[in-house]
């Protein structure tokens, strides 16, 4: 690894890990992270798991594991470019979505719904529940056991009442401070991959045509120069090279004004980055503006298109089912899911079952929850 700048996140600084554990031994703490979240069955489970269409629309279409490897790769980019560690970088991208539940964002929104009564549903947290609680691959200590950076990086966001909860973890929700540079990478490396992958996947949906795509200036930028440039290509090549185009002038953009950020507070520690008020890891204005004009832009004419719609409200249906009639009928449950709402008694039990109930939902991939509810519906027929 080439050298750390000095903000970067470091093992020798590492807030560390929630159990004592000794040090690898040829490993970085950070790779051993990033090791542990390959090897976890949340993020198997990425492959199965909705982006934006449902995930057996098409087999060239993005999910939520091809997804977080492409923005990995982003944030791996940019945190070398800025002397940061690459290995956190890659962990923090790796995990960042592995609490989505099936069904992508429509999934999400009803089992929020769903869990109003009980404290509510946040992704983010259900990352950070995944890698600290609920994945089983360790004798001495349930979760993953990840170091404070990693799971700083995972918790995005967080409500203000939840972040009370959670104690270290949740202050910075608390007292307005910044994550590490490497978390902040992670969070606008998803930005730029999932815009970028999203005009791909669309493009090739028949969902948004090159024309619409015209009234982008980001995209328009591009799609001239390639024009311009070689006058007799068509098909795919076109729209690919454009992608590339935008990925690299965003990426460039981010890395060129970081730095001029990062010279401004001139950060001498990590802490100095989460105290410094405001992120450094940022786009220019004018590039911010054109990234935010593409996000609108998809979120009009590609995650808001009729068959999207379609998809989601049937979607959200199987999912509001799926909760209801495990609420209702506990019986239906796997075994070890049962036991765990048994085990959990006093007042909170309800609490206590809604929570494992949603981290059982949470953890399906869309063909599982797809088969679930059929299995459930004849059931009840
Ligand atoms: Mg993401």
């Amino acid at each position: 690894m080439p050298d750390l700048a000095p903000y970067a996140a470091r093992e020798e600084t590492s807030r560390g890990r929630q159990y004592q554990e000794q040090s690898p031994d040829y490993r970085s703490e950070y790779q051993r992270d990033r090791d542990r979240i390959i090897h976890s069955a949340a993020f198997r489970r990425l492959e199965y798991k909705t982006q934006v269409f449902v995930n057996h629309e098409g087999d060239m279409f993005r999910t939520r594991l091809t997804h977080s490897i492409e923005v990995a790769q982003i944030g791996r980019t940019i945190a070398r470019a800025l002397w940061l560690n690459e290995d956190l970088t890659e962990a923090i991208c790796l995990a960042h979505d592995l609490g989505h539940t099936p069904f992508g964002h429509a999934g999400q929104d009803i089992l929020n719904e769903c869990m109003k009564p009980f404290g509510g549903f946040e992704h983010n947290l259900q990352s950070l529940r995944v890698v600290d609680l609920l994945e089983e691959r360790y004798a001495d200590f349930p979760g993953l056991n990840l170091t404070f950076e990693t799971r700083e990086g995972i918790l995005k966001h967080c409500s203000r009442k939840n972040a009370k909860i959670l104690g270290d973890i949740g202050q910075r929700f608390l007292n307005n401070q910044q994550p590490g540079l490497e978390a902040q990478i992670a969070n606008i490396a998803d930005e730029i991959a999932y815009n970028n992958h999203d005009v791909d996947d669309g493009l090739r949906s028949g969902l948004i045509n090159l024309h619409q795509l015209e009234e982008i200036d980001i995209f328009r930028e591009q799609f001239h120069y390639v024009r311009e440039t070689w006058p007799g290509l068509n098909g795919r090549r076109v729209s690919h090279e454009v992608i590339r185009r935008m990925i690299n002038k965003l990426v460039t953009d981010l890395v060129t004004t970081s730095k001029q950020k990062i010279a401004h507070y001139h950060p001498d520690t990590i802490n100095d980055v989460r105290n410094a008020g405001e992120p450094m890891i940022i786009l220019g204005e004018e590039t911010k503006d054109q990234h935010l004009q593409l996000k609108q832009f998809l979120r009009r004419e590609l995650y808001q298109h009729h068959r999207v719609e379609k998809m989601t409200s049937l979607a959200k249906e199987k999912v509001r089912v799926l909760f209801a009639e495990y609420m209702q009928r506990p019986g239906l449950l796997p075994e070890d899911v049962q036991l765990r709402i048994k085990q959990s008694s006093g007042s909170g039990a309800s609490m206590e079952a809604a929570r494992i109930t949603a981290d059982y939902i949470a953890g399906m991939t869309d063909r599982f929850a797809i088969a679930e509810f059929e299995r459930i519906r004849q059931t009840t027929d």
